[in-house]
This record gives C-alpha cells, structure tokens and sequence, in this order.
C-alpha cells in the first residue's frame, strides 16, 4: 500500500495525520505589515489525492468562508484519506472592506490567476496562492455567492468538456450545472488549466450566511470527498434531478426595460412558465407598471434582491429546462401542479 506524503509548501511541511493552521503572508500593506490569508491544510492519516475548498475570492461573498471553516474545523478527520487544503478567506483586503474586489484600484483577484510574482499587486498575491496552495492539488472547490444585490439558487459552474472536472461537477450534486470554461484569469479555469480540476460553486447573496444553502454545500463536499474516496464511509450522491446548461443552451439575463421599483413574484429556484408574470416595475406615483414576462418555461437561477433598477439592469436569470428535467423538478417541488 502507497504511503501517505507531507504536504509542502513555501516555508512549510505538513506530515501525514497532522493539521496546520497558518496564516500565510501573500503581500504588505501600506505600513509595510504583512497581508495574510487563513489555511488549514489537514492531511490524512491515509494516502489519497489532495483538495482544496477556496472561498471569498470576492471578499464580500460570505457563505462559502462558512463551509470551508466547517470543513476544516468541526468535521472528524480521523478516517480523512488525502489532504484538504482550506482556504476560507481569499482575499483578505476586500474581505476587511467588505467589497467585491481589491481595494487596489478595484482588481478582480478572480482574473489574476495564476498569477504573477514580478507584475500587479493582485497577480502576485495571486501567484502566492496558486503556486503553493491551488498547484499541488487533485481537485478543487471554489466558493461564490451572487454579486451584491441579487442571489442565486444553488449551482456550479464548471467545464463539462474536461472529464476531471465534469467528475467533480457530478459528485456536488446540485440541481444545475452550467457548462463554461471560465473566463481568463479565473481560478476555476487556471487551476484545472494545471490539472487541478476545480469547479465553481454559486450559493446565495452576499455579506449573508444563508443556513440552508451551507447545508446543502456541506453535504455536496461529503459527496465530491466520497467520489474521490477520501471519506470511507460517505457515498455520492443524486440530487433527484439535473440539469446541465450547455454554452449554447437558451439562458438568459432578463434586464429591466424601465426605471422603478420591483415587485419580484417569484423566488430563487422557482420553475416559471412562459408567459408567466416573473415581477412588475413601478415608480413611485404607481401611475405605471410594466410588467415582465417569462419568454420561455424554465428556471429562475437568479433573481435580483435589491428592488431599484435602472433600465438596463439584470432583473433576473432564467434558463431554460428540457421537457423531462421540467417533469422532474415538477414532480419534486410539486410546483403549482394544481394551477
Ligand atoms: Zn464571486
């Protein structure tokens, strides 16, 4: 039988049974102290492949530093074959400031990977992440929740092309998966670029934990750490029904074709008809209300929760579903069945 191996990294070395907690120095401030994001790495006693679980790449989405702390720190990792790599806060200088991205004239530290050493400060906090903690693993799981003002129906974005990662898609068992290979820059796309197959998981609003939604993720990390047999007694698992929305597939962002105030009729992971009444706009005389309807059945994703739009803004995002996945997801949620 193969023996379990330490776990390296840049100024650090975890033995096989052992768990770290170091906080790791990825750039300076402007007074010259160091930056420094929170790891848990636990490696098994048992060999097995190695994982990582990232969240608050974008510093103001919470529900994911949630899950990974919980996984790093109340599971029982007695049995644990392999290692996991926890890294709930990312970003650590949009996390302080509770925004989106880098304070650092804005940078999306979600398009710096994989990062850079001798370029922008985001690409060389970038490239200290990837390099020693994102490189070295087998799979990886990488936590969002929808941007400010809007949520998200839990789902995963992921490259159902590249069969490692549409292995790790399947065994999260979500509901929805939409197909893509990531934009350029993002972790998703560069950390399965270098074979660590990573997917990314979409749950909620942000600066929320949203109970339910850690849950359900919780036990989609059970079922993905099953799949790669690194907890014995888990198994994957079949969320009932699965949609896969391909690149080409009908989905759309249906935006605001007046200014005012909406009255959203539905909720996140509702199933709507064609034609269906998904929210009325009004402004504030209520002289006038336009009124938005769906233009195909399918799934309400997301949905915007801050109700004041601009014409232009994204109201909701409704895909598509095929006849027997609406079956399915019909007969589960017993959607207005009766109506
Ligand atoms: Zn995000």
């Amino acid at each position: 039988m193969d023996e379990a191996e330490p776990f390296t990294y840049d100024g650090g070395r975890v033995d096989p049974g052992e768990t770290q907690n170091v906080r790791y120095t990825v750039s300076e401030t402007y007074m010259g102290d160091p930056v420094r994001i929170p790891v848990t790495i636990v490696n098994g006693e048992r060999p097995g492949p190695t994982g990582f679980l990232s969240a608050a790449a974008h510093g103001d989405e919470l529900n994911g530093i949630e899950v990974v702390r919980e996984v790093a720190h109340e599971w029982d990792h007695e049995t644990l074959a392999g290692t996991l790599v926890c890294l709930p806060v990312l970003n650590v200088p949009a996390f302080l400031a509770q925004e989106r991205y880098l304070p650092i004239y804005d940078r999306d530290l979600n398009r710096s990977f994989p990062g850079n050493p001798d370029s922008t400060s985001a690409k060389r906090m970038a490239d200290r992440i990837f390099r020693n903690f994102l490189e070295p693993c087998d799979f990886g799981l990488d936590f969002h929740t929808s941007t400010r003002g809007r949520t998200n129906m839990l789902h995963v974005r992921a490259d159902m092309d590249d069969p490692a990662v549409a292995r790790v898609a399947n065994a999260f068992a979500s509901n929805v998966i939409i197909s893509s290979e990531g934009p350029s820059g993002s972790l998703r796309r560069e950390a399965s670029a270098v074979g660590a197959a990573a997917i990314t998981i979409e749950m909620g609003e942000a600066h929320r934990f949203q109970r339910p939604l850690i849950d359900s993720a919780l036990e989609s990390v059970r079922s993905v750490l099953a799949e790669f047999g690194m907890l014995p007694t888990e198994v994957v698992q079949w969320p009932g029904w699965r949609t896969v929305i391909e690149n080409g597939d009908e989905k759309t962002w249906i935006r605001a074709d007046a200014g005012g105030l909406v009255d959203m009729h539905h909720q996140r992971g509702d199933l709507v008809y064609e034609d269906d009444v998904i929210c009325t706009i009004a402004n504030p005389f209520k002289t006038e209300d336009t009124t938005v309807r769906a233009p195909f059945t399918g799934l309400l994703v997301g949905i915007l929760e801050n109700p004041l739009v601009y014409p232009g803004n994204p109201l909701c995002h409704l895909v598509r579903l095929d006849e027997r996945t609406r079956r399915a997801l019909e007969r589960t949620q017993e959607v207005r069945g009766e109506t």
